[in-house]
């Protein structure tokens, strides 16, 4: 038996619309595995599910505002009405508000822990009754470089990732007797919609990741897929409130 098969297997993948998500639905979907996909965007959703299913995959998509507790329950739901059950959930959907710790306002600290912290927990919530009920599952969340370090413009986007690295350990010791294993994977400097935001803001940020990645490149969203499968296979099945830097050797880098 192959371990990395995911054959019969059911992913949901928040932000799956687009760069890394999407990257790590791509895997899963080379390894058998049929794919929901919930973001907000329904334009992007709509060509993600097309970019999959082209490929054999059986793939859908369901709006969501991961911020919300009840939005998330209803998704879940409706992935189980639509294929039955839910192996396997990547909590990949996220944000950031680039500012100084002293110019961060209530509002946009809530909404970078409520959709980085507060989604994956909800997500995890409701799915966790359907992997419980199956014998077992697999949740992956997608923390960060700063669920490591820290830096000026990011207070509120770094906490979060931290306490998503912190959540993960405790749902991993948890829900381990469930069978649910419950694991982070920390990505480097990957190029997607965000960091070309971050680069337009940052002048030399481009340059700057290429002198401080020793692999001396930026990462593309399918660097990720690989991790993902092995997350969310049984080739993981006694790993559990690990986290793994996919990054290049950023943070290995002294
Ligand atoms: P993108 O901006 O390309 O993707 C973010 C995804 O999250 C989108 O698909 C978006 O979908 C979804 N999303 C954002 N807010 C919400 C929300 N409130 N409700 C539901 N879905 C939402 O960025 P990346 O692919 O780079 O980021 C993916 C994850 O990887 C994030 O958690 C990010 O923090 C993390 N990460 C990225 C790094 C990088 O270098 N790119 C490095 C480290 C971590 P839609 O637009 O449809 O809402």
């Amino acid at each position: 038996m192959n371990p990395f098969d995911l054959g019969g297997r059911v992913a949901v993948v928040t932000g799956g619309n687009g760069g890394i998500g999407l990257g790590m639905a791509r895997g899963l979907a080379r390894a058998g595995a049929a794919i929901a996909i919930a973001a907000r965007d329904a334009g992007k959703s709509k060509a993600a599910v097309r970019q999959l299913s082209e490929g054999g995959t059986r793939c859908r998509s369901y709006p969501l505002q991961v911020s919300s507790k009840s939005a998330c329950a209803q998704m879940l739901e409706r992935v189980i009405g639509d294929f039955g059950r839910c192996d396997i959930l990547i909590n990949n959907a996220g944000m950031n508000i680039r500012k100084r710790p002293e110019d961060i306002s209530e509002d946009e600290w809530r909404q970078v822990l409520d959709v980085n912290l507060g989604g994956a927990l909800f997500c995890a919530q409701a799915a966790y009754p359907h992997m419980k009920a199956a014998g077992g599952g697999k949740i992956l969340n997608i923390g960060s470089m700063y669920s490591l370090f820290g830096a000026p413009y990011v207070a509120a986007y770094a906490a979060s990732k931290g306490g998503l690295l912190q959540l993960t350990r405790s749902l991993a010791c948890a829900w381990a007797a469930d069978n649910i294993q419950v694991n982070a994977i920390l990505p480097g400097w990957i190029d997607t919609d965000l960091t070309r935001r971050a680069r337009e803001q940052i002048d030399g940020l481009h340059d700057l990741v290429l002198s401080r990645t020793p692999a001396g490149r930026w990462g593309e969203p399918d660097d990720l897929a690989g991790a993902a499968v092995f997350f969310s296979s049984s080739a993981s099945d006694f790993v559990t409130g690990a986290a793994l830097a996919v990054d290049g050797g950023y943070s290995a880098r002294g």
